[in-house]
């Protein structure tokens, strides 16, 4: 039978207690004290008990902890359990006959003890009991344990609920959901924050209702993410649905938002909480911008993709160390004057994986943006082409800058501006040279620190084109105030506009902003000449795409760079 939550923390319940001790003796008498009203487990040493409460998942309110054991010292026991995030709040009471431990005990962080011979039965309940309420008050007062929009769990109290489910309820089938409002930054834009509080108010209610029936448990990670832990469901478009109903009771302008939901059912409970929860991410991720369905689930194919992915996270390290990455050129010409003319050209990263053949980076990209490694790669990039920009100057003496992608990750760093003036000094360049892409959608996240860092590199004297415009949502006010110098349309424009009945009217509306800021256009992903000569005609100033050529490499390039010389 499933336990709900509710009778999980009920008043009775009876919670775990570790007992360390190498002496039998001493371990079986604590045992013994303890043991009617607690779930008692002990352990010999101190490696074991390290293995016991990562067996438990860190599920102990409470650790009695010897410190004079063969092998490893009780203090090594605290240290260890303080380094890890996890097991960090339980609380740990010393045994010792050592009254000098006690200071240092505590400095480690311990929060009681008791002296060896054991005081009598009842000091010893009255000891534990009393750390264990003082420890679980301080948890609730440290971190309320709901958000204060929707009545929820936070995302910490969530993943900890979820564990004890876990231990209540072994052998039950469970699954891992995680639901999202799409383009949920474009509501609040578009109808104001107050408008935007009520939709993830509505949808937090009612997922509430959905997983309190079902015995599962949901908290709002981030502002528009759910995560929902709940006893296997059979049909998930119902939950969905219900949602849905949920948001249009009142205000039919509400079933505007778009709901996506991705499932990783019958969760294998021999992986992390949160690894769970990334499946089922990776499963609603494949239904961006799909209208037609809303729910995927976390299936064969997306396992392989995973696997994939953690080769190439495993591997990136080497590939850097022994250049497998590889920095092609795709040229972009200038349009305006009657015959085109090569203006700049942009460095494209490529992996040639010993194992795996040539990776593009539509592959890869995304998945070092999320894991960390992105600004390594880059770096490795503006490098690889500030060293060519170099390189040609010298040998060929020509110079036509390149531009280089700055990841939305990199425009969080605060030392951006200084690494790239670093990068002038050591490769003699002047910030001409070097042209920045900065995607739309970083800006879009509207963060000071982004700001700051695009002020600073303008001040440095670089130049910055605006990526995938069109793409990211952000307003004409936050545009108008952002410094850039050119705006580098995104690819989907053109390929809507040239398809069969596509409409140039976008693509005029971009040219209009572009003037309004009085900086160039950019298209790039242009592919034939009927193409070029459009885009020449509506206004557009730059070029590039495979019209002119594909990305290609460094050698190859030069050919384009010889002509000019
Ligand atoms: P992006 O910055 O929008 O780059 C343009 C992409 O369009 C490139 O794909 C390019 O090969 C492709 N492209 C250019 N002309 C045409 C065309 O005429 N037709 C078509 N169909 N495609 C064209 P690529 O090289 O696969 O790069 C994909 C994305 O990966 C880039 O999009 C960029 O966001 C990212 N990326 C590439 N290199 C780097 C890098 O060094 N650092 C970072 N942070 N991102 C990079
Ligand atoms: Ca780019
Ligand atoms: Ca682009």
């Amino acid at each position: 039978m499933f336990k709900s939550h509710k009778e999980m923390y009920a008043a009775n319940r009876r919670r775990r207690v570790l007992i360390v001790d190498d002496e039998i003796m001493n371990r079986e008498l604590l045992k013994l004290i303890l043991e009617d009203e607690y779930e008692v487990i002990t352990a010999p040493d101190g490696e074991t008990a390290l293995d016991t409460v990562r067996k438990y998942d860190g599920g102990f309110s409470l650790i009695l902890l010897d410190l004079l054991m063969p092998g490893m010292h009780g203090f090594k026991v605290i240290e260890k359990l303080k380094e890890d995030e996890a097991f960090r709040r339980i609380p740990i009471i010393v045994l010792t006959a050592d009254a000098e431990a006690e200071v240092e005990s505590l400095k480690l962080g311990a929060v009681d003890f008791i002296t060896k011979p054991y005081p009598v039965r009842e000091v010893i309940h009255a000891r534990v009991k009393r750390i264990i309420e003082l420890s679980e008050d301080t948890d609730i007062i440290r971190s309320t344990e709901r958000d204060s929009l929707t009545g929820l769990y936070n995302r910490e109290y969530f993943y900890r609920y979820c564990r004890q489910l876990d231990q209540l309820n072994n052998d039950a089938d469970m699954d891992a959901i995680v639901l999202d409002a799409q383009h949920f930054r474009l509501i609040n834009e578009r109808y104001g924050k107050a408008y935007g509080d009520e939709v993830l108010r509505r949808i937090g209610w009612k997922v509430y209702e959905i997983v309190s029936e079902s015995g599962g448990i949901a908290c709002r990670r981030e502002a528009d993410t759910f995560l929902i832990y709940c006893p296997h469901l059979g049909n998930w478009q119902t939950l969905i649905d219900n949602v849905y109903a949920g948001l249009s009771d009142g205000g039919a302008s509400i079933s505007r938002v778009r709901l996506r939901m991705g499932i990783y059912a019958n969760v294998d409970k021999g992986i992390e909480l949160e690894r769970r929860f990334d499946r089922a991410k990776m499963a609603a991720d494949t239904v961006r911008g799909n209208y037609m369905s809303s729910c995927a689930l976390y299936d064969k194919a997306l396992h392989e993709r995973e696997i994939y992915e953690e080769k190439l996270l495993e591997d990136f390290h080497d590939a850097i160390d022994n250049h497998q990455f590889m920095v092609y050129y795709q040229p972009k010409f200038d349009i305006r004057p009657s015959v085109p003319r090569l203006a700049s050209a942009e460095a494209l990263v490529r992996w040639v994986h010993p194992e795996l053949g040539f990776i593009s980076p539509g592959q890869f990209i995304p998945l070092f943006e999320e894991n960390g490694l992105i600004q390594r790669l880059d770096l490795y990039v503006w490098r690889e082409a500030s060293s060519m920009i170099a390189d040609w100057k010298k040998r060929l003496g020509v110079c036509v800058p390149v531009s280089v992608n700055v990841s939305r990750v990199d425009m969080h760093d605060p030392n951006l501006a200084q690494t790239f003036e670093t990068l002038l000094e050591e490769y003699g360049l002047t910030p001409d040279e070097l042209l920045l892409e900065i995607t739309e959608s970083a800006y879009t996240q509207d963060s000071a620190q982004i700001i700051s860092n695009v002020n600073r590199l303008r001040d440095l004297g670089f130049r910055i084109e605006m990526d995938d415009f069109g793409t990211g949502y952000s307003s004409l006010s936050m545009i108008s105030t952002l410094p850039i110098d050119a705006l580098k349309m995104d690819m989907t424009f053109i390929r809507n506009a040239f398809r069969d009945g596509g409409d140039m009217r976008l693509i005029e509306m971009i040219i209009d902003i572009a003037d309004y800021l009085s900086v160039p256009v950019i298209a790039e992903g242009v592919e034939t000449e009927e193409q070029m000569k459009t885009l020449k005609r509506m206004g557009c100033d730059l070029v590039q795409g495979y019209f002119f050529s594909k990305p290609v490499p460094a050698a190859e390039y030069e050919s384009f760079l010889k002509l000019k010389a």
